[in-house]
């Protein structure tokens, strides 16, 4: 497909997710970084003093030397900008970009139950878009966000089930890798050896996220979706990776054949031709009795692919299984650039 270049700013470039954009973006066909952005303690610095860099793949050049800014508008040169900041200081500093002109491609929590902000994963509600066009901050710009990184895994999985056979109550249980704390997240002795039965705001996430993302569009306002989901979440000592242990009750009787198949034969609506970044599987069904793993399997499609397995029957619900999905990936950074190229390719971007 052909594409105009653009050019697009990173707010909260140094933390976990920021650091994930710039990898991300590297070689990007359509997206090239020309802005980065953090708080005073980083701004003014060369990004490659700015940020603690984490991966252990080197610091592409193309960013090393740029200088990181304040969060100001005005200070940003690009078309459009990803938001991996804080949500303690999202709410204000992204209102401020929008209002500025800029689309906003957000990670933050702060606008993702705004009624007309899409909340979007692209292989599942891509129609839900349409909701910028409700948006008026006296401006061109907008605000799109990607959910939660737990909600994400669980939403794609539960989508092929919706299509076929309606869902009505879903238990999950998560296990939640600790990047999914930014850097540098959980301190060491209270991750080491140790499981944490509480994240702040996850549980109330996973309850409502999914049930707008899985919503109707209907004369321009998301009908959501009649289902009950009931979460708990647990910090574990895992680097990379949430693993959702999920149980559904369906509208009609299924069994382990059923969703099985189900969840086999679906197929995104869209294809790496479409999207780049869009993963050959945007679901891998493992039979391997003790797969999906986070050491393993994580970065199944690149950390864009939701492996599932461990399907069995459920005496309590109709039908149990696992699904994992990278947090700073799927979850993250790698769904908002999958949110900004659709978004570019519907022409709500101008370079
Ligand atoms: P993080 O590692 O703590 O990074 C936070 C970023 O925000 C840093 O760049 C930091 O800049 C910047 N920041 C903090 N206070 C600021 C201020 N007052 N003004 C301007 N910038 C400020 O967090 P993260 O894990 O990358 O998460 C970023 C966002 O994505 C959060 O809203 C989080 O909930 C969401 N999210 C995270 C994950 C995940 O798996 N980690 C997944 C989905 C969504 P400095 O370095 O200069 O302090």
């Amino acid at each position: 497909m052909s594409m105009p270049s653009f050019n697009v700013g990173i707010l909260g470039a140094t933390g976990a997710v920021g650091q994930t954009f710039i990898r991300l973006l590297e070689d990007h066909p359509w997206f090239t970084v020309t802005a980065l952005a953090a708080s005073e303690r980083s701004a003014g610095k060369p990004y490659r003093e700015a940020a603690n860099w984490l991966s252990g793949k080197r610091m592409p050049d193309a960013v090393a030397e740029l200088e990181v800014t304040t969060t100001e508008p005005s200070e940003m040169d690009c078309d459009f900008v990803f938001s991996g900041l804080s949500s303690s200081v999202a709410g204000d500093v992204e209102k401020a970009f929008a209002e500025a002109g800029f689309p906003v491609i957000s990670n933050a929590k702060n606008y993702r139950m705004q009624e007309d902000v899409p909340l979007l994963i692209p292989e599942v509600n891509a129609d839900h878009a349409r909701l910028v066009e409700n948006q008026d901050w006296g401006s061109d710009g907008f605000i799109v966000t990607n959910p939660n990184c737990s909600t994400v895994g669980l939403v794609c999985a539960l989508r092929p089930l919706v299509d076929a056979f309606g869902v009505e109550k879903v238990q999950v249980t998560m296990l939640q890798a600790l990047s999914g704390a930014g850097y540098p997240g959980v301190s060491s002795l209270d991750a080491l050896g140790n499981v944490i039965p509480y994240i702040g705001g996850e549980e109330d996430k996973l309850a409502t996220e999914p049930r707008k993302i899985l919503g109707q569009l209907e004369n321009g306002e998301i009908r959501p979706a009649d289902m009950v989901v009931s979460a708990q979440c647990n910090r574990v000592p895992v680097r990379q990776g949430h693993l959702a242990c999920i149980s559904v009750a369906c509208t009609e009787p299924v069994n382990v054949t059923d969703v099985t198949d189900a969840l086999e034969s679906y197929r995104s609506p869209l294809t790496s031709e479409d999207l780049p970044s869009v993963p050959d599987a945007f679901l891998r069904v493992m039979d391997e009795v003790d797969a999906p793993q986070p050491l393993r399997h994580v970065k199944n499609g690149n950390g864009m692919t939701v492996s599932i397995g461990r399907i069995q029957e459920c005496p309590v619900n109709h039908v149990k299984f696992v699904a994992l999905s990278h947090n700073t990936i799927r979850g993250a950074a790698g769904g908002a650039v999958l949110n900004a190229e659709l978004l570019a390719r519907d022409g709500y971007l101008s370079a």
